[in-house]
């Protein structure tokens, strides 16, 4: 250590690099001392101290060897005994739409009662100070429909009619199923009393047979139609909205896990910009209808990749393309059934009062990409270089993409492929083990593994208590040896990586959810925090392609890391929803600061 000192002396004269020579200690540009540092390597050391140069990890130790490695010019922080850990990777989410929904007319997933929805309508009305007459829509985003107090409340047209507005007005559920639109915008779109239901979709209609303003599915569509699509300086502004929520959260690499062109477009005007403050990978999706014939939709994705993706990762953020999304199914829960399911869902044959659930007919859809479909599909996508990330909800599903890699892995033993199965609600137990056995990785929303409207009043009775008891299977998947690896599908979540870390580590909901949500959720045991930090760090990572460069602190890596408000590993695991970052740093560069 003698000859650290030394250097550290003499650090900014020429002397550093003649001694460069004998190997000394790089002069660091930052040293953070006095903390708690996690590395979340193998054995889950944690160190004191962490010097960083050039974006790099240069040391990790005591506070006496990273002072050593400080120069003049060396900026220090002090963490005061505060937890650092790498930055979270977040290895699915949708941040374009994320963004955008930011800038919109947000309800933020509350439960409200009919007065709070027409307040906070109303304020995104007056905010806007548009009146109308310039045609210009009033959007909101993220309505918590299921929840609206009273719970069962006949939500109409009447209740956006009433708005201090002359604009079309049109509200989307975050559940994605239905919109509630005002008399205008019916008007605009030309729905009245006789429109026919489209393919696919439902126009909700009164006693007298006019239409309420609820429109579900494919109905909605007759008005998103009208509604102008963003500009691409709009998803440049959304991109930058979705950068800072994540800088916010602590989010240093994320997934855009069903990647529009125009959404590596946008962040890859930031990056030119030099405004990319996370390292952004993109998977451009292949349509159900695609899979048959392919090669136009692997052209294409091939031809974005040529242009987006920034090659070798860099200690600054960059762009990469190198993952393709396919969605076998839709979801689980009530009322879409959508989920593809190995045993039908249950139907009612009593009464509300007297319920008796018997199983009926629906397994669900056909599987958006029949086995005959997806095996060779599997092999072009990886034999063009793309790990495959496959959405899959019901057990059905994720049997059909378990079968498939394992068609792989037989046909192709030497291929390096890393797929991942996305949110995987139900799985049956017997395919718990072939997860580690194919090298298959859970992308899990630990969010969801809670009591709550989607799986207790949408999920529970419809599934039945052998399939409810293995709802979310986390814990499970982890004993059986799986990856477990987090993805928040942000927004159809609010973007909350500490309450998801939370839920998946206690299976129990916020207490404001109310006492009929407050006990844990069913199926299995919960993720340790270890589990649950590594999931959004190094699991992430690994899934990525990432595991050499960042989620874990280590010399060598790049310096993505965060500094936390408390010690999430110790204490109450229930607190760890409410921690709040106070600082990000990616590639070495603090890219957010807590005011
Ligand atoms: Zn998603």
């Amino acid at each position: 250590m003698h000859s650290l000192r030394l250097i550290s002396l003499l650090a900014g004269s020429a002397l550093v690099a003649s001694a460069a020579h004998a190997a000394p200690a790089p002069v660091a540009d930052t040293v953070l001392l006095h903390g708690q540092i996690h590395t979340i390597d193998a054995q889950g050391s944690v160190a004191q101290a962490i010097a960083i140069k050039d974006g790099r990890i240069v040391y990790l130790g005591s506070d006496a060897g990273a002072k050593a490695m400080a120069g003049p010019a060396t900026q220090t922080i002090d963490l005061k005994g505060g937890v650092v850990m790498p930055g979270l990777i977040d290895a699915h989410m949708h941040p374009l739409e994320g963004g955008a929904g930011l800038l919109a007319c947000d309800l933020q997933y509350k439960r409200l009662t009919v007065p709070e929805f027409q307040a906070a309508l109303s304020a995104c009305a007056a905010k806007d100070g548009s009146q109308g007459n310039d045609g210009k829509w009033l959007i909101a985003v993220h309505w918590f429909q299921q929840e609206m107090q009273p719970l069962g409340v006949d939500m109409t047209k009447a209740m956006l009619d009433a708005l201090p507005t002359q604009r079309p007005v049109a509200v989307f559920s975050s559940f994605g199923h239905s919109a509630l639109v005002n008399s205008k915008a019916l008007a605009l779109a030309g729905i009245d009393a006789k429109t026919p239901d489209p393919v696919g979709g439902a126009i909700h209609h009164d006693a007298a047979g006019a239409p309420t303003g609820l429109l579900e599915d494919a109905a909605q569509d007759l008005v998103r139609k009208l509604v102008p699509t963003p500009t691409p300086a709009d998803d440049v502004v959304a991109a930058r909205a979705a950068l800072a929520a994540m800088a916010a959260q602590g989010v240093t690499t994320f997934l855009d896990a069903d990647a529009p062109r125009e959404s590596i477009h946008a962040f890859s005007v930031l990056s030119k910009a030099g405004e990319l403050t996370a390292r952004g990978h993109f998977a451009p999706h292949i349509a159900p209808e695609e899979g048959p014939s392919p090669e136009p939709a692997l052209a294409r994705i091939v031809e974005w990749r040529r242009t987006y993706d920034q090659g070798a990762a860099q200690v600054q953020p960059t762009i990469m393309v190198r993952t393709i999304k396919l969605y076998m199914d839709g979801v689980i829960t009530a009322p879409a059934f959508t989920g593809v399911m190995l045993q039908p869902y249950l139907e009612n044959h009593g009464t509300p009062e007297k319920p008796d659930w018997q199983p009926g007919t629906n397994k669900g859809p056909a599987p958006y990409f029949p086995p005959a479909v997806l095996a060779p599909l599997l092999e072009r996508i990886t034999a063009l270089g793309f790990d495959p990330h496959m959405h899959a909800d019901g057990d059905g599903a994720v049997r059909i993409a378990l079968d498939a890699v394992a068609a792989l892995r037989k046909s192709q033993p030497a291929r390096d492929v890393r797929p991942a199965i996305a949110h995987d609600e139900i799985v049956d137990p017997t395919d718990f083990p072939r997860y580690k056995a194919l090298g298959v990785t859970p992308v899990l929303s630990l969010q969801w593994g809670k009591q709550a409207a989607d799986t207790v009043a949408g999920a529970k009775d419809y599934l039945g208590p052998k399939r409810y008891a293995f709802m979310e299977p986390s814990g499970l998947l982890a004993k059986a040896g799986a990856r477990i690896t987090f993805g928040s599908d942000w927004p159809v979540d609010p973007l909350n990586e500490w309450f998801a870390l939370k839920v998946g580590v206690t299976r129990r909901n916020d207490p404001s959810a109310g006492p009929e949500y407050s006990q844990p959720l069913s199926g299995g045991p919960p993720l340790s925090v270890m589990q649950a930090v590594r999931a959004a760090t190094i699991n992430a990572a690994w899934s990525l392609r990432a595991e050499h460069q960042v989620g874990s602190l280590k010399r060598g890596k790049f310096a993505d890391l965060i500094w936390i408000d408390r010690d999430i590993f110790a204490g109450n695991p229930d607190a760890i929803a409410q921690t709040r970052v106070l600082l990000t740093m990616v590639g070495g560069k603090v890219v957010y600061r807590a005011p």
